[in-house]
């Protein structure tokens, strides 16, 4: 028998699970106690922990996980629906389409322009994506909705990023800004609009005539974008 690992080590970090149709990270656990090998997966952390016991070999390891595929695939279908920012598949950041692939170098989500991915951790944790995507949006909408705003003879005090379910931006009588960060994954158009709004709320903080005249000026089709989130607004929500 061949012993793979000495002692309890920390977590060993693998890119995916080797076997099946199943793109999300497996993480080697080896543990002293451990009577027989077992297969855990975290919905929270969307990865699979392998308890590894003392003197137990490569090709048991290997016939296990490929008995537990089945297992596996069901665990992974049930998740798939609420978060689509895995490995494997393409995500569009700003309209960009990035495809997503793990990087076992990374402690956090990288985008690679060169190569149109977005590279991701071994381990990446819901808060550690959501962090990543906030930071992009900042970067992209905060000097954004700044030249809009002083197109429009105004100046904003701060731009901040939320996570709100139910609003996409709000402007205060201070002129802060707040925005939700998903619009990063809506269409560019869209999240433009939605920088003209609140950026004209700096001026009219209402939805008058001269509201929606001044958002015209500054976004001719809002209409059909403002339709745009009203249809698909939900789906930004599920990542
Ligand atoms: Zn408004």
């Amino acid at each position: 028998m061949l012993s793979i690992f000495k002692k309890a080590e920390p977590l060993i970090e693998q890119t995916v699970f080797p076997y099946g149709n199943i793109d999300y990270p497996l993480m080697y656990k080896p543990n002293p106690r451990a009577k027989r090998l077992s297969l855990r997966f975290s919905t929270k952390e969307l990865f699979f922990v392998l308890t590894i016991p003392p003197r137990t070999s490569k090709s048991q390891i290997q016939l296990f996980l490929k008995r537990c595929v089945p297992w596996a695939e069901k665990q992974v279908s049930q998740v798939s629906t609420r978060l689509k920012i895995v490995p494997g598949t393409e995500v569009k950041l700003n309209g960009k389409t990035y495809r997503c692939v793990t990087d076992p170098l990374r402690k956090k989500p990288a985008l690679c322009n060169e190569t149109q991915t977005m590279r991701l951790p071994s381990r990446l944790t819901q808060k550690g994506l959501h962090d990543f995507l906030k930071k992009k949006a900042a970067d992209y909408f905060t000097p954004l909705i700044e030249e809009i705003a002083s197109r429009m003879g105004q100046r904003i005090e701060k731009v901040s990023y939320r996570d709100t379910k139910s609003r996409w931006g709000s402007c205060s009588a201070r002129k802060t800004i707040s925005l939700n960060w998903r619009l990063i994954l809506a269409p560019p158009e869209v999240a433009h609009y939605v920088c003209v709004h609140e950026a004209a709320h700096l001026t009219h903080m209402n939805h008058s005539k001269d509201f929606w005249n001044l958002v015209e000026d500054h976004c001719p089709r809002h209409k059909v974008l403002r339709k745009w989130l009203k249809t698909n607004g939900t789906s930004l929500l599920s990542i």
